[in-house]
């Protein structure tokens, strides 16, 4: 089945399409919308050295694409986050002398042309940018080798996204791991026998020649990036809310960074405290990190370090983090992979996303709706629309947080409020829908993309497919979370839901996590609807009957 088609003939095109062209007028970086940065930045660092070598000034170029962020059931947080890192960027680049374009191109196909138009508009032969992995940004990216051959443009892509990037790591056999400790086993003593998988990239220099006079280039300073996308425009609650919780700039990334390697973690925290909040108490033995290996499955309390947003949007570096574990870590030269150490155990959890970044470009059909594992296809759901197209009862209930299960509506009201959620209530969340539910995974795949303001395809569909046993790796579909039991594990003392549902709140001891009947209904709160081992039998029978035990 696939092993990569689109990724390999990007490589192809690369290496068919690439030209040697004169200097031009300027060069240009294509930020996309995972880079959002301009330190350790690997295509923008190089683009600037070609601009040097060249004697001509670096140009940067964003383009918003509305269709596409359709197409990918973006987030308008997502997009609303874009915007607010691209404001910061802005000034950034300013203070460096480099023009920033913003350009909206409401046709998606459009996308390759309109790039060539810019080029040839500021007359440049040098086109840098980092890889996106996804599948209609790889094909994007075919086009644009061929056309930028027929226009003499030279078209670089560079590998950022990742620690080890996709197509680097293989199984004796030389096929793509599809299960993770083995993927780990080759991907910690490549990070640390090769130190280039975590350098720094130098920050651009700043153009030396006064751009700021000369047209076409003048112009560009004169633009603002827009405070809005059409048809992505956030409520001013939600927006004022997601600036709150999710403040954006690098500087802000490296302080939610710095404040995760360095404070206590906080308990009873709301879903939606801002990470930089003032108040953590300083420790560098409990710090977060050192303590991460023992707390991280807690969710009441900040003990993981939040930094997804950021991560996903490009504001922050990978590469930084590992850097910046390495720092703390007894074995200064090395990167901790231990699972019994808290940076051990982070560094593997920053390599997760490596690892689902590389199913996505080996097993592109992951993220085209169909499960890695093809004998689940045949799964039997339940609808998830009624006969109006309008989400059944049950959908309704999930995405509202009122299916009767408190950790479970916990969870999901913490995603509608804040768009994040902790990783143990993702999978909390998402095994419910589609093992007590039975409700399709592809349903809550897009629902998280929608909410999610740290939305990533490769991750968010490694996420659900682990949860619904259909994916690699996956969670045999046997082991179904019981959401009281798991309840009980990641808030012990039942104060997260207590915050997050407060018709709880009077609620003392295990109740919080098992509420009876008539204390849900004398509290106004859901009673479940699901019953809990009928629907967990009922979901062994229609796996069983796909598969095997
Ligand atoms: P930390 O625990 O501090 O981890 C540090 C970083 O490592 C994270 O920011 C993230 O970049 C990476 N990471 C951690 N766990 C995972 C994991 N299991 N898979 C991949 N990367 C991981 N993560 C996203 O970034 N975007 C998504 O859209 C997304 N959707 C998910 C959907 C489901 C159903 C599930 C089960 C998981 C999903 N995850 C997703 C993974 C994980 O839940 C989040 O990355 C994590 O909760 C973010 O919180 P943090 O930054 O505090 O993580």
């Amino acid at each position: 089945v696939d092993e990569n088609p689109p990724y390999t003939m990007l490589l192809e095109a690369a290496k068919t399409f690439m030209v040697k062209p004169g200097k031009g007028d300027c060069v240009v970086y294509w930020m996309r919308m995972g880079d959002l940065r301009v330190s350790d930045n690997r295509a923008l660092s190089l683009a600037s050295d070609q601009a040097q070598t060249n004697g001509v000034p670096l140009v940067v170029l964003f383009t918003i694409s509305p269709q596409d962020y359709q197409a990918h059931d973006r987030a308008a947080r997502r997009i609303d986050f874009v915007l607010r890192n691209l404001k910061c960027i802005q000034s950034k680049l300013d203070e460096l002398n480099i023009p920033l374009h913003v350009e909206t191109i409401d046709v998606r196909r459009q996308m390759p042309q309109r790039v060539m138009t810019f080029l040839a508009d500021v007359n440049s032969k040098h086109l840098f940018a980092n890889y996106e992995y996804e599948v209609d940004e790889l094909r994007r990216d075919i086009i644009l080798y061929a056309l930028a051959k027929e226009a003499n443009v030279r078209f670089e892509l560079h590998h950022n996204r990742c620690i080890v990037e996709p197509g680097v790591i293989f199984t004796a056999q030389g096929k793509s791991p599809a299960v993770f400790s083995p993927y780990f086993k080759k991907w910690a003593p490549l990070v640390n026998h090769d130190s280039s998988y975590v350098e720094d990239a130098p920050a651009p220099k700043p153009n030396e020649q006064d751009v700021r006079e000369k047209e076409p280039l003048a112009a560009m300073f004169k633009e603002m990036v827009p405070d809005f996308v059409d048809g992505f425009k956030l409520e001013a609650d939600d927006k004022k809310k997601m600036e709150e919780c999710w403040p954006a700039g690098e500087d802000a990334a490296l302080e939610v960074l710095a404040r995760f390697l360095k404070t206590k973690s906080r308990s009873t925290q709301r879903g939606d405290v801002n990470p930089l909040e003032e108040g953590a108490q300083e420790s560098a033995k409990d710090s977060r990190v050192k303590q991460y290996h023992q707390e991280r499955d807690h969710v009441d309390a900040d003990t993981t370090s939040r930094l997804s947003p950021y991560l996903s949007a490009g504001v922050l570096s990978i590469r930084e983090c590992v850097r910046a574990g390495r720092k703390m870590s007894k074995t200064a030269d090395n990167v901790d992979t231990s699972r019994d150490s808290g940076v051990g155990r982070w560094n593997q959890e920053l390599a997760w996303r490596d690892f689902y970044t590389n199913i996505l470009v080996a097993f592109p059909r992951v993220s085209m709706g169909r499960p890695y594992l093809e004998k689940y296809s045949d799964v039997v759901w339940e609808d998830a629309v009624d006969a109006d197209g309008n989400d059944t009862e049950a959908v309704k209930a999930w995405k509202e947080g009122r299916t009767g299960y408190p950790i479970v509506d916990a969870g999901m009201r913490t995603l509608n409020e804040m768009g994040w959620m902790h990783n143990r209530l993702r999978m909390t969340t998402a095994m419910f829908l589609t093992k007590h539910l039975m409700i399709d995974w592809r349903v809550g795949e897009k629902y998280f993309q929608e909410r999610l303001i740290d939305g990533d395809l490769a991750s968010n569909n490694g996420g659900w497919q682990w949860s619904a046993s259909t994916g690699v790796d996956p969670c045999p579909y046997f082991r179904i979370f019981n959401p009281y039991s798991q309840s009980e594990k990641a808030d012990p003392s039942g104060d997260y839901i207590r915050q997050m549902v407060p018709e709880l709140k009077s609620l003392k001891g295990k109740q919080i996590h098992h509420p009876s009947v008539d204390s849900a209904d004398a509290l106004g709160y859901a009673r479940p609807i699901v019953e809990h081992t009928s629907a967990r039998n009922r979901a062994l029978r229609r796996f069983k009957d796909v598969g095997e035990v």
